[in-house]
């Protein structure tokens, strides 16, 4: 790949200052994503396994520095701690930030900590697929002119309480860092799942409370609205059409069409005031073993002990251990993912990828409201 970039560089060199992007064209970031996603969760290859405040997580924060640093990028590093079980932990969130022509500032984020070791995942969908798509874009970025600028947050420690994300908006918000940022985009399991969706925050703040209130912060404050989703969602029907656009979830009990919880890195920047998109790969319509919240990701039958197929849920849901989840589990790892769902999360990491892109580099997605 370094080969491939250096023999371009006389030709860019030749096109000097015409403005021409024909290089950066050519590359496919969609494509470089997968590679990217190896050099995260392979076992062997790449990082693997990265529990919040290990080694293995400090290993994949130095990683992301030099990615980003070898694509030009000034990377601010962002140490915090928090208590976790009676424990002082340390963990670290990576900022970078492109320039666009309005100060407006989308901010998109994809926590790089996983979890779920001990049953033998890897991180591969949650989140590697989310970190490798956003390095994809990350790079991609470098080689365009933007009417909005951008900053891309990698949050560490989400898997044990959004701590990363959390801490980042608690000195944003003491810094006066959050006032031109029109959106933020959440990228948490980008790929894996049966079905890629796009969520706005919940209507019932309720629902946000408890982590909002650990922000110092109120429903005054709070912002559940959906039109960074429904951007997001037209982005997606422009670059894949009709048949392969982001899915919008229908109305379940207790989650109304298009909206979900707080349980990922987007609740402290709704709670801000921010309105966000949240991308993830599930599948909403299994009854799981708390109802329909997106936590059964699938349907296929090797991550169930028993799927009851004309019900959507478990044949005896007394019993039943694995409820079609990827996330923290054995499956969790991009072999397995392959034996499972052949070329799947490849394809949805190129389409999260291709979509953003062209959300991120155009002014009829995204306004101000
Ligand atoms: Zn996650």
């Amino acid at each position: 790949m370094k080969k491939g970039i250096i023999s371009l560089l006389p030709i860019s060199i030749l096109i000097g200052l015409s403005g021409c992007n024909s290089d950066s064209d050519s590359v496919d970031y969609g494509k470089k994503a997968t590679n990217y996603l190896v050099s995260i969760a392979d076992e062997i290859e790449g990082i693997g396994a990265r529990e919040a405040s290990t080694p293995e997580e400090e290993a994949m924060g130095n990683w992301l520095y030099d990615q980003l640093t070898g694509f030009g990028y000034d990377v601010e590093v962002q140490p915090f701690t928090y208590q976790k079980d009676e424990q002082l932990q340390s963990s670290k969130n990576y900022i970078i930030e492109k320039k666009g022509a309005s100060e407006k500032t989308i901010i998109l984020a994809a926590h790089y900590d996983s979890t779920g070791s001990d049953h033998g995942s890897l991180g591969a969908t949650d989140n590697g697929a989310g970190v490798a798509a956003a390095v994809a874009i990350a790079e991609s970025l470098m080689h365009e002119s933007l009417p909005y600028t951008v900053r891309i947050l990698f949050p560490g420690a989400e898997e044990n309480g959004l701590n990363g994300s959390l801490h980042y908006v608690r000195q944003a918000l003491d810094n006066n860092q959050l006032g031109n940022v029109i959106a933020m985009i959440n990228y948490d399991t980008v790929g894996g799942g049966d079905y890629v969706y796009v969520h706005a925050a919940h209507t019932d703040y309720g629902e946000y409370q408890s982590t909002c209130e650990k922000l110092g912060l109120s429903e005054s404050d709070y912002n559940a609205d959906t039109h960074i989703r429904d951007a997001m969602l037209k982005a997606s029907i422009d670059v894949k059409g009709e048949d392969g656009k982001y899915t919008v979830h229908p109305e379940f009990p207790g989650y109304p069409e298009g909206e979900t919880g707080s349980w990922s890195d987007h609740a402290g920047f709704a709670c801000a005031g921010i309105p966000i998109a949240y991308v993830e790969a599930t599948n909403f319509n299994i009854n799981g073993k708390w109802g329909y919240d997106g936590y059964s990701q699938t349907t296929n039958s090797t991550a169930w002990d028993c799927y009851d197929a004309e019900n959507k849920t478990a044949c005896d849901r007394g019993s039943e251990s694995k409820w079609g989840k990827i996330w923290h589990t054995e499956f969790d790892r991009l072999d397995k993912l392959e034996e499972l769902f052949p070329g799947r999360v490849e394809q949805q990491l190129s389409d999260n990828v291709n979509i953003v892109l062209q959300l991120l580099t155009s002014d009829s997605y995204i306004y101000e409201k």
